[in-house]
């Protein structure tokens, strides 16, 4: 794990933010301030990649909103799993 990526899963963890479901691997991620962000998920090589619409998620930059949104994923694949 990067220590980019470090930082973004701390912030996530910090940031209390609203998720909501938008498509089947896309969530609209809102910060605190009221802000919302796409992430959308794809699958390459049999391992997920979060794409984020924010300014840094757009310098394919990992922001905090990727992993705020992998634990939402991660939560309803499991549920579909089972
Ligand atoms: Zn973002």
């Amino acid at each position: 794990m990067t220590k980019q990526m470090q930082n973004a899963i701390e912030k996530a963890k910090r940031v209390k933010c609203a998720v909501k479901l938008f498509g089947s691997r896309a969530y609209l991620v809102v910060n605190p301030k009221g802000r919302t962000y796409k992430v959308t998920f794809y699958m390459r090589d049999g391992q997920r990649f979060g794409y984020c619409n924010c300014a840094a998620g757009s310098r394919e930059v990992l922001c905090y909103h990727v992993p705020v949104a992998a634990l939402v994923d991660t939560g309803i694949q499991n549920m579909r799993a089972h």
